[in-house]
């Protein structure tokens, strides 16, 4: 028997798997082909020890202005959220502790802040307090939910759509400068107490463009604020969102195979029309055609370079593909299991347990900090560096606010982030890192405990370690153990992601569509790249959805104008 299907998807992650939930919901018929015996990609939940359940990638919900919970009703699938009271904080070296809070409790922040920071230094993150709700929704939509302009529109940085919506919003307080500024000049220019804005970019840099790329404040700020704005994350982890996604697909009618890998998306003549899995997939029929389109939603690399071939690309185009980069948003994972949460130079009421940051950054103490392990993330060959002054981490703690992860009289501490080069790009080859994996680790939990000293001897139940290189076993998509897919630079974000030629999602191949992190807005479980290919395929005629479906507002049709957008 032929499988034929409306729409063939390669690869069951986050993006896949909400691309089979938008097109089965508007009636089309969806197959998705899984490599793993799950789906879910980075959005996964592992329990390295019986009552643990740690998240080895995506960790925090940031979607939470994603049109896709109300469009995709994810509530009837199981979807439960649980809002943190304190999303974030930092600590320093000399002994501050300082916490943020969050949406949901906005003093806790500002009476922290108060009672630390030297008189007159700003809270840089407050110059933005008017985007407070729905202001902030719109913001974020205008960024992430907006399919890139038509490459032959020339638009001015002005007419951006987030620069639009900020303009609206803040009136008088936006500056054009913004457009041209990096995130770590914009917190210099508002004054900001240092070790907040260090702590700030840090985390801007865990959540999209680098902090000090120029031109990239605005989409830096953005990142920050996704996660801000949601304060919050999936009850039970990551994989519970998953979970109701593909609950979605299947209601809808989707068709999902697991455990059988792509191996070719066929062509003929120009046109994708089906794809070819592997010997060993689980089902007896290797081949699927697609009578509309193939829509691959693994990473851009691999469509070209492995599952298209050569032959069917310019050599031109075939070298953009090899040169895509990969440096920036490779995450070393540890997860810690401990008795009781990290104390801040042994001060019982650095972050009391009832209202401890979900998500802290430490040492955050100077940009010289800050700057070298940049330059050690984004240097061309490196070998990571083990120095003290070379590392900041990033620990998270959901156990706090929910209890289902893990048991009673005990923490789990996960996970830490160490942001690192890019396992591609060591001198030592790409299991370089693994083979220190030892020592790196002992100089991670050094550092912590320089910084909070219970957390030695006893305390320390256990230690789970996900390195990059790991991360690329565990899910053939996380290239380098990339949270971003590719760099988080100007030259790869928006039209230009991954290149100009690919960025409205489809491709020189007609029928071939791309649907994966590595395509605008990049890393995340946002719903995003589905939402925006949306409208590609409804412009392209190939889906028609329901009175439930919403087009972006800022979205420009490819023979409009800005004018008509
Ligand atoms: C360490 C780390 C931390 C992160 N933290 C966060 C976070 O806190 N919050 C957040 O929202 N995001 C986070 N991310 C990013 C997030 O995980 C990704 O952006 C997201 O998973 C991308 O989804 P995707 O569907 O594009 O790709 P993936 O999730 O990689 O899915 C691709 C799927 O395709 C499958 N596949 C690959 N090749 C084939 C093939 N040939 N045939 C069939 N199937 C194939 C893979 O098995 C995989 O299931 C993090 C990522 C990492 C690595």
């Amino acid at each position: 028997m032929e499988e034929r299907f409306d729409f063939v998807i390669v690869g069951g992650g986050h993006n896949g798997t909400t691309m089979a939930a938008y097109l089965a919901k508007s009636g089309a018929s969806v197959c998705v082909l899984e490599s793993r015996p799950e789906c879910g990609g980075g959005q996964e939940n592992t329990e390295p020890k019986p009552g643990f359940r740690i998240d080895p990638h995506a960790t925090y919900l940031y979607g939470g202005a994603a049109p896709g919970f109300e469009q995709l009703e994810l509530h009837k699938y199981g979807f439960r959220f649980v809002p943190y009271r304190s999303m974030f904080g930092f600590a320093t070296s000399d002994g501050k502790a300082v916490n943020l809070g969050g949406r949901w409790d906005r003093q806790l922040g500002e009476q922290s802040v108060a009672a630390v920071a030297p008189p007159g230094a700003s809270n840089a993150m407050r110059a933005f307090e008017v985007l407070e709700g729905e202001p902030t929704a719109e913001f974020l939509r205008s960024m992430f939910w907006t399919p890139p302009h038509p490459a032959h529109m020339d638009l001015e940085p002005g007419d951006l759509p987030w620069a639009q919506t900020l303009r609206k919003h803040l009136g008088a307080a936006f500056s054009e400068t913004f457009l041209d500024m990096s995130l770590v000049e914009f917190f210099d220019g508002m004054g900001a107490w240092e070790p907040a804005a260090v702590a700030n970019s840090f985390a801007a840099w865990y959540c999209g463009a680098h902090p000090a790329w120029e031109g990239q404040a605005l989409p830096s700020l953005g990142g920050l604020m996704l996660v801000g704005y949601t304060s919050g994350s999936p009850r039970g982890g990551m994989h519970t969102y998953a979970h109701s996604i593909i609950r979605c697909a299947l209601a809808h009618g989707a068709r999902i195979i697991t455990n059988s890998t792509v191996e070719e998306i066929v062509v003929r003549n120009g046109r994708a029309v089906g794809v070819v899995m592997s010997d060993d997939a689980s089902v007896s029929e290797k081949t699927v055609w697609a009578d509309k389109a193939v829509i691959s939603a693994v990473d851009v690399t691999q469509t070209f370079q492995s599952l298209i071939g050569r032959g069917h690309m310019d050599a031109g185009f075939a070298q953009r593909i090899d040169d895509i980069n990969f440096k920036g948003g490779s995450l070393y994972v540890l997860s810690v299991v401990c008795r009781e949460l990290p104390r801040f130079h042994n001060d019982p009421n650095s972050f009391a347990d009832d209202v401890y940051p979900s998500c802290l950054v430490y040492p955050s103490d100077s940009w010289e900090n800050f700057f070298k392990q940049t330059e050690d993330v984004y240097s061309r060959k490196v070998v990571p560096k083990l120095e003290k002054e070379h590392l900041s981490m990033m620990i998270c703690t959901h156990d706090v606010y929910d209890t289902t992860r893990s048991p009673d009289g005990y923490r789990i501490l996960s996970p830490i982030y160490v942001q690192i080069p890019p396992t591609h790009y060591d001198v030592a080859g790409p299991d370089g890192l693994n083979r220190m994996k030892e020592d790196f680790t002992k100089a991670v939990l050094e550092l912590l405990a320089e910084g909070a000293p219970n957390m030695t001897g006893d305390n320390i139940v256990d230690v789970f370690v996900n390195t990059p290189y790991d991360s690329e076993f565990r899910n053939p998509g996380m290239i380098a153990g990339n949270w971003y897919g590719i760099r988080q630079s100007e030259d790869q974000w928006f039209m230009n992601r991954p290149l100009p030629e690919l960025a409205r999602y489809r491709t020189p191949i007609d029928g071939l569509y791309l649907c994966n992190h590595t395509s605008h807005p990049g890393g995340l479980c946002l719903m995003a790249v589905p939402y925006n290919l949306m409208h590609i395929l409804i412009e392209d005629d190939l889906v028609e959805p329901g009175g439930w479906w919403y087009p972006s507002p800022w979205y420009i049709p490819e023979n409009g104008n800005k004018a008509t957008a």
